[in-house]
């Protein structure tokens, strides 16, 4: 047979419960020519459940009336799980029916009594182009939310995510009285890495601490990227001791790696972190703070080391 256009062989489901009705809907469909279409049919719950577990639908022509689950409620749910564009055939078609359909996210909609060849297809093609405008859409905004939330060179947690996971824990640990710790890591000298081995190898340093860090530690750890060369790993249920071990091994995990630049030159580069344990009513803007002013002294001290800074209720004990 020839092709006469280039459209996608589709797949249609066609539930009804009487087969009288599904004959008719397949003969129209056998009608439509410049599309090769494969047509299932299903009669009853049990049917149509296997035919939707079974694999891709491209579409499904769902009778209003269907004994068990009616047909809107099988709508609601094929649309709900966005497994595929729904048309709804009614035998007595109705503008309330209509309306029901369109809310509960049918694609179409037809009344029996109307049908052609023309009209099934004319629907079809729009209820279609609708769904794959949709998928288009939700990918869309998909795409726009990691972009969002994930900082394109690291993959890690951008500023602004990872500000918000703060903020979520420390909701959780006020409500829950658990504890937490959160570091402030910054690569040492790495104004320098760029200068002597350029602006694309920094880029790398950058995503292998990031890949170092992320795989040393655990999967309920949190880390992002707070700026340029500069991380917040946040460790939930962590008290101050256990943290200063991650903290330590991370720093002697990130010292230790080989960094190469474009031509194969092997350098070693360290990192400095401030360390601080979270204190029971202490927001975000005080932990960061506070890790950041344990930064700057574990800088001042030399760099590549970890320094804690403890908070003003553990510091009035000492
Ligand atoms: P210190 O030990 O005190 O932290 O010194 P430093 O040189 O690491 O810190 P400084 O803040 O002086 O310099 C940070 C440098 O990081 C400057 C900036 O150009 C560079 N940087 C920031 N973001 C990026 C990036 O995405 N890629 C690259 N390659 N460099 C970056
Ligand atoms: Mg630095
Ligand atoms: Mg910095």
């Amino acid at each position: 047979m020839i092709q006469e256009t280039k459209q996608p062989l589709i797949k249609i489901l066609i539930c009804d419960d009487d087969p009288a009705d599904r004959k008719m809907v397949r003969t129209y469909l056998k009608q439509i020519t410049g599309r090769e279409i494969v047509l299932l049919e299903a009669g009853h719950t049990e049917e149509i459940q296997n035919a939707l577990d079974k694999g891709r639908i491209d579409l499904v022509l769902m009778d209003n009336q269907m004994p068990g689950k009616s047909g809107m409620e099988w709508l609601a749910e094929i649309a709900k799980k966005q497994l595929a564009p729904v048309v709804m055939l009614t035998g007595s078609g109705t503008e309330e029916i209509a309306a029901q359909a369109f809310q509960e996210g049918a694609a179409g909609y037809l009344p029996k009594s109307s049908l052609s060849e023309e009209k099934l297809r004319g629907t079809i093609d729009a209820a279609l182009d609708k769904w794959t405008r949709l998928q288009q859409a939700m990918a869309d905004k998909e795409k726009l939310e990691r972009l969002a939330t994930f900082d394109s060179l690291t993959g890690l947690y951008n500023r602004r995510a990872i500000l918000g996971k703060l903020r979520e824990l420390i909701n959780r640990a006020n409500r829950y009285k658990e504890d937490f710790s959160l570091i402030m890591l910054d690569i040492d000298h790495f104004k320098m890495v760029n200068d002597r081995y350029g602006h694309l190898t920094g880029d790398e340093v950058l995503e292998k601490v990031a890949a170092l860090t992320s795989r040393n530690i655990r999967d309920t750890d949190i880390v992002g990227r707070y700026g340029g060369e500069e991380f917040i790993l946040i460790l939930p249920q962590t008290n101050l001791s256990s943290a200063w071990v991650v903290a330590e091994r991370i720093r002697t995990i990130i010292g230790k790696a080989e960094m190469k630049d474009s031509v194969g030159n092997v350098f070693a580069i360290t990192v400095s972190q401030g360390l601080c344990g979270w204190e029971r009513g202490e927001d975000a803007y005080s932990l960061i703070s506070r890790a950041d002013e344990a930064l700057y002294k574990a800088k001042q001290k030399g760099r590549n080391r970890v320094q804690i800074l403890l908070g003003p209720s553990l510091r009035d004990k000492i």
